[in-house]
């Protein structure tokens, strides 16, 4: 599974809290998923960043 964040993001920051082995904050202050697969072990928390982001910013790749 991969995942990208689109441009509703508003910058919470929930996502990058919840998984940041695949969430982080770039440099313009919005949240970006990491290239590639997601590894097994973070596939749960990456399902629960995306299903509980508030502007449904992130998306399956
Ligand atoms: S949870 Fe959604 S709005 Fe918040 S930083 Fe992540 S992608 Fe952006």
């Amino acid at each position: 599974m991969k995942y990208k964040v689109n441009d509703s993001c508003i910058g919470c920051g929930m996502c990058t809290s919840v998984c940041p082995a695949v969430f982080h904050m770039g440099d313009s202050g919005l949240a970006q998923a990491i290239d590639g697969e997601v590894k097994a072990e973070d596939a749960a928390a990456a399902e629960e960043a995306m299903g509980g982001c508030p502007v449904g910013a992130i998306e399956q790749a």
